[in-house]
Order: structure tokens, then C-alpha cells, then sequence
């Protein structure tokens, strides 16, 4: 039962495609850092490759013919691009959904403080992190700025060569007697992520002159007063580029593979189609996975149903709330979110013939959650049979995996939420080292396989 492992099956082409397919990934995730950045990129590549905003149809009433390709931009953290199949919607979609969202620390919405001759910002994290992990590294900070005349500056510092960058502070080993007695969840509190802004007091100024000198350079360089703070949404994220790892140069070492790896596996199976699809296909990129998928722009919000609802409006004669639940019902779908890659280091947190081993392809998990798979969407058998067919066919190397050991620890994914309307879901990725760590590591045979495999489904399911 052992997965073979993929790099052996490759010939000069395909290495070839798949270093090409690496680069391409390298640039993707060194434009898009946040979820906002990931949906800007997408919605320029999808134009370019002949999407509209599905609101222009919208709109004009325009009806959808079969190879129409449109795309829903939502709130600009999460998108959807739909290419049009030629059997009707009510005949189910083949959807490769993925999130944008990755760990990371937010600054807080009233953040500048002074002190002892520094200027810092408070945050509060965003998903599950090791806090001990993000001391003592090279950190950037992208995001957006909301003014009360309705103005959005965008702000990226840290990620040019000459750009400066900033940083948390650690404790020196010489006075960390106490530190390293602690347990690892609390060496680095939430409240002690305090970035570090300035270090420079403004001339002339008496009362805090620090944090008065970052606040003059934010006036200056883009026009920000402290209070436009209240509306901001500023992330701190690693200042790193992606990079080639290992000297064999097999893997990728970056930000947010979790889960932009897959982000990108779907979108270069969608953009790959070059006939009109037998079903319509789908790729689906969420925001707010890794809080719960909650709020406006999370898998939970009814965008994805509002655009089945909207596209089977322009591609019917007469709209019909039942051909709408149909249509949801006879999906197929993959989840698309990174597996816990085999980490010989750590062995002991897996049970090993059925971990995800890095370079033996994409990953199918036929269920997540925690503590007897609490929370968990649980695939079909029967549909786990279709999925061998369309992978064995289509040449494809992947394995079975689960998140480690029994009562090891556990996590979730988007695929319970689909699952809701009655469509067949699994979970599917690429394995990865490190996962939530600033820096992560994937094997790029299995980002190879990744996007053959989504685009075997798309066309196949
Ligand atoms: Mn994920
Ligand atoms: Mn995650």
C-alpha cells in the first residue's frame, strides 16, 4: 500500500513543466502575502485570461452561454471564478475550493504606543501560531488604511531591498534563565507581540518624540493620522521571499503555503482549460479559514450560493428557488488545504502509513477534526472510489493521509461547510513541513501533482 514517490516517474518535460510551475508559485506568493493581495493578483490573471466580473452580466442581464468564464470578486479577501460548462448547472459543478488567509499578526485598531525611547504597535494574532516562532525575524507590513473621505491607501513596507523592516524582540540567552523555564506556550504572550516601529525621537518634540516621529513619517509618506488607525487593517507578516530548499532545489521554502499552495494548484486548473468543460468548473478561494471560516468573506457566508443562484438566473429561461438547491445538492468537490507533511524529526506525532510524505503527491484526507473526528466532513466511499478512477487515470501520484496520530491534536478545513448543501466533498493538498510556522516547506513534485490532479477533476468529475 505504500505511495510511490513521484519524483522517480518524471522525464526531462515534465521536470522541465514542473520547475516552470515552481517559479510561477515563487511569484505568486511573494505578491500575495494577504488575502487581499492574493485576490488583487487573481482577479488581474483571471482578466488576463478572459474573465469578467460576473456584476457586469449581472447588470446588463446579459444571459451566460456554455464557455463563458466570469468571476465574483467578494469584498476584495475572497474570489470565485466560474468557467462555464455545457451541461446545465442543476447537473452539479465540479468546484477546487481553497483559502487565501494564512496565519499571521494584525496590529490593533488604537496601536502606537511609546516607550523607554521606542515607538511600537500592539496586535492580537490571527490564527493558530507558535508566538515564540515570530520574535527575532525580519517581519513586513501589508495592508490597507480606510480615511473618513472614503480614501484606501495600501500600504506595503519590507518587502523592497531598500526598504527598511520591522520586527518583535527576543530576550538575550545571557538573562533568559526564567524565559527557558517556561513552557513553550508561555516564552512569547499574545500582549508581547509588540512590534517594533522607530527608535529616533522628532526634533523639537517634548511629550513621547518617538512614537512623534512615526507618526510624522506616516503623515508624510502616505498621509496617515494616527486616528485613521481606528480603520485600518494592517497584517505583519514574514518579510522573507519564497526560495528554493534543499541543495536539490525539491522544495520551496515561503510564507502561506497554508494554503496558497493549493490557491494556486486551483487556479492554474481552471486557467489550464482550454475547451468549454463538460460540467461547469469552479475554483473557489476563501478567506477567514483559519478563524473558523466566519464572517462576511469565510466559507460560511453565502457567496458562494448567492453566485450559483446568480448564474443559474443567466443561463435559464425562468429562475427557480428548486433548481437552485438541485444545483448545490449535485456538486462535487474537492477541499483543497494543506496535509501535516511525515517530519522524521517529530515521528512520534504521526502514525506513519498513513501520513502525507512530501514528494509522493497529492494528498487525499478522507476526513480532519479532532479527538474521533470531531468537526469533521467525512467523504463518501463511493466517491472516494470515483476520485481513484480520475487520479489512476490521468497518471496522477497521490496518497491518503490523516492529520497525525489518533488524539495527536486535529484541525479543520472548509469541506463540513460545502458538505452542508448536500454535495459530495473531499479534503485534498499538498503536504507540508512546519505548517503555521513563518516559513513553510512543501515539495514542489507534489505542487506538480496538485495541479494536474485539479485539473483531472475539473474536467473528469
Ligand atoms: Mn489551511
Ligand atoms: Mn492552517
Amino acid at each position: 500500500m505504500e505511495r510511490p514517490n513521484a519524483w522517480k516517474t518524471y522525464n526531462e518535460a515534465q521536470l522541465a513543466e514542473l520547475e516552470a510551475i515552481s517559479k510561477k508559485y515563487r511569484a505568486y506568493l511573494d505578491n500575495g502575502k494577504t488575502e487581499r493581495e492574493c485576490v488583487t493578483e487573481t482577479v488581474a490573471i483571471a482578466e488576463a485570461n478572459g474573465y469578467t466580473n460576473l456584476n457586469d452580466a449581472i447588470k446588463t442581464g446579459t444571459p451566460l452561454q456554455p464557455g463563458a468564464k466570469v468571476y465574483v470578486n467578494c469584498m476584495g479577501k475572497a474570489i470565485m471564478l466560474f468557467h462555464l460548462g455545457k451541461a446545465p448547472l442543476t447537473e452539479g459543478i465540479n468546484i477546487v475550493g481553497a483559502h487565501i488567509d494564512s496565519p499571521r499578526i494584525d496590529i490593533k485598531q488604537n496601536p502606537f504606543y511609546e516607550d523607554t525611547d521606542f515607538a511600537y504597535a500592539d496586535t492580537h494574532y490571527y490564527g493558530g501560531i507558535k508566538k515564540y516562532q515570530w520574535v527575532a525575524r525580519a517581519l513586513a507590513l501589508h495592508g490597507v488604511v480606510a480615511k473618513k473621505d472614503g480614501t484606501v491607501v495600501d500600504v506595503v513596507i519590507g518587502e523592497d531591498a531598500d526598504d527598511p523592516v520591522v520586527g518583535i524582540s527576543d530576550l538575550l540567552i545571557h538573562l533568559s534563565a526564567e524565559q527557558m523555564g517556561k513552557k513553550a506556550s508561555e516564552v512569547i504572550t499574545g500582549e508581547g507581540l509588540d512590534i517594533m516601529l522607530a527608535g529616533r525621537p522628532l526634533e523639537g518634540e517634548e511629550k513621547e518624540p518617538v512614537k512623534a516621529m512615526l507618526l510624522s513619517i506616516l503623515k508624510e509618506k502616505y498621509d496617515i493620522e494616527e486616528e485613521d488607525m481606528l480603520s485600518a487593517e494592517i497584517e505583519v507578516v514574514p518579510a522573507d521571499k519564497a526560495r528554493d530548499y534543499g541543495l536539490d532545489r525539491s522544495m520551496i521554502l515561503g510564507y502561506g503555503h497554508d494554503d496558497r499552495v493549493c490557491s494556486f494548484a486551483s487556479l492554474e486548473a481552471i486557467l489550464s482549460l482550454t475547451e468549454t468543460p463538460d460540467y461547469t468548473c469552479c475554483c473557489l478561494l476563501a478567506d477567514k479559514e483559519e478563524i473558523g471560516s466566519v464572517g462576511a468573506t469565510g466559507m460560511q457566508a453565502k457567496y458562494f450560493e448567492n453566485a450559483m443562484a446568480e448564474l443559474l438566473n443567466l443561463t435559464s429561461p425562468v429562475y427557480s428557488e428548486l433548481n437552485l438547491r438541485r444545483a448545490l445538492a449535485a456538486c462535487r468537490m474537492l477541499s483543497c488545504d494543506v496535509s501535516a507533511g511525515f517530519d522524521p524529526l517529530y515521528a512520534g506525532a504521526f502514525e506513519k502509513k498513513n501520513a502525507a510524505i512530501l514528494g509522493r503527491g497529492v494528498c487525499y484526507n478522507k476526513f480532519t477534526g479532532r479527538g474521533g473526528k470531531g468537526g469533521s466532513n467525512d467523504a463518501n466511499a463511493e466517491y472516494i472510489g470515483r476520485l481513484r478512477k480520475i487520479m489512476d487515470d490521468n497518471n496522477i501520484c497521490w496518497q491518503t493521509a490523516e492529520l497525525g496520530k489518533v488524539d495527536q491534536g486535529g484541525g479543520g478545513t472548509i469541506a463540513y461547510i460545502c458538505a452542508l448543501y448536500g454535495m459530495e466533498v473531499i479534503d485534498s493538498g499538498v503536504a507540508v513541513l512546519s505548517m503555521h510556522a513563518p516559513l513553510e516547506v512543501i515539495s514542489k513534485a507534489d505542487l506538480y501533482e496538485a495541479v494536474k490532479a485539479y485539473t483531472a477533476f475539473m474536467k473528469n468529475a
